[in-house]
Formats: C-alpha cells, structure tokens, sequence
C-alpha cells in the first residue's frame, strides 16, 4: 500500500486491522492521495505531505452497516505537511476567526476526498445510534470518513454536502454569515436561499457562473480541484479562476 509509508502505526486506534482494504478500495486511495500529493507540492503554502494517520480500513467488529465491514472504506485523523503544518479534524475550533490558513487546509484535503470517494463525512456529521436511533451530533468531529459507496456527486439536498458548501464558503469568501450548522441534535440543519446566493457567489468568484455543481459531475470536480488549489496555495477565492470552457 502506498500509505503505508505516512502512517505513524503509534498513533493508530485500537480494535484496527490497519494494513486490510477491500482490493477494490486499494485503487480509490492510491489515486486519491497521489492526487493530494501534487495539489500539496504544486500549490506549496505548507510544503509536501509527509504523514497521514488513519484509524481504520477494515474493522471487523462493527455490528452496524458500514463500508467498514467490508474493508471499503477509511477514517483519516491527521495529516502533516513538511512545513510543520498540519490537518487535524480533531483540533474541532476550525474557523476563519481562529485560523484561516487550519480551516483551508482542512476544506482542501476535505475536497480531495470528495474527487474519489462519493460518500465523505466531517466534523459537523451527525450520526444515529444503531441501537436506540438516537441523533449523535459530532459523531466525526475527530476524522474524516470516506468510503466508495456510491458514486461521486453533490446535493444540496444532502447534509454532508451542505456543510461541506458551508466550509469552501467560510474558508474562501470569509462570508461567515451562512452559519455553519444547527447545534441542536433533533433540528435538521437546512439549505436556504441565502446559503445558496453565497454558494453562488463563491462561483462567480471562480469564474464559475455558469456551472451547476448539482448536476453536473464534470462541473463539479473542477470546483473541487480550484477549492484545492486555493486551500494549498492558501489563498482566498479568486486568487485563481477558472479560464473557460477550454478547460474542459
Ligand atoms: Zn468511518
């Protein structure tokens, strides 16, 4: 496994079969953090990664339904970078009043996982219980899940995609007046008009007016290749535009 060389096996959790991936899985992840890679080296505010400490591929012992059952899927709870910088979903502060630089990082290597996994969670996911069906808010506030589950995509109808909107938006336009997401357990975080003409105005800001992330997915992945080129250069959107159709 290529990622074998950046896991520092001290710093894995328990209960782990950390080398076993489902042999489909193996190619996601190894395109996935080539690609991370020469965002990281080309765009260079943090330097080269150089660590990734994830607790988990296969995890036998889970009852519940995951992708974890069969080795398709990873949590990932630390990334470093040869600046000295790093990405740690634990470090839960991330906004841009305590450090923007922290949260771009953290929205860059978010979309990363995005280009490959088509089912990605972060900090602010909620989760239900098994058991009780209990709301479980923050269940991921210390790692990013990622599993090949279903294909790639984005909706705004989708909670996962709505925080991860609400990040590139707070992180790029330091438009902070979307909010980030509901505190409270049982009230649904929702998609308002006003989240959508901010999304729209991180659009326009990319030279990207006339794309419909929703729909369609070629659209999409050039959003989340310039959301990584501004998290990696660490710069605020419109630093780079999208220069036209040519591109695609
Ligand atoms: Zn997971």
């Amino acid at each position: 496994m290529t990622i074998n060389p950046y896991v520092d096996a001290t710093l894995l959790g328990p209960n782990t079969n950390r080398r076993d991936c489902h042999q489909e899985f193996a190619p996601s992840l190894r395109a996935w953090l080539t690609n991370l890679e020469y965002f990281a080296d080309a765009y260079g505010a943090y330097g080269s990664l150089t660590k990734l400490v994830y607790d988990g591929m296969y995890v036998s012992h889970r009852t519940s339904p995951s992708f974890h059952n069969t080795g398709e899927a990873i949590d990932i709870k630390w990334f470093d970078w040869s600046s000295g910088t790093a990405c740690r979903p634990c470090n839960a502060d991330f906004d841009v009043s305590s450090s923007t630089s922290a949260y771009r990082r953290m929205v860059g290597v978010e979309a990363s996982l995005r280009k490959y996994f088509g089912n990605v969670v972060s900090r602010g996911y909620r989760g239900t219980d098994p058991d009780t069906g209990e709301i479980l808010p923050y269940v991921h506030a210390d790692h990013f899940h990622a599993d090949t589950g279903c294909p790639v995509s984005f909706s705004t109808g989708k909670e996962s995609n709505q925080l991860f909107a609400r990040d590139c938006i707070r992180a790029f336009t330091l438009d902070t007046t979307t909010g980030y997401l509901s505190t409270s357990a049982t009230n649904p975080n929702q998609w308002t008009t006003a989240h959508q003409a901010s999304l729209d105005a991180l659009l326009a800001s990319l030279s990207m007016d006339c794309f419909d992330i929703d729909t369609n997915i070629s659209e999409y992945l050039i959003f989340l290749d310039y959301i990584m080129m501004h998290a990696f250069a660490d710069r605020a959107a419109g630093h780079f535009r999208w220069s036209g159709a040519q591109d695609l």
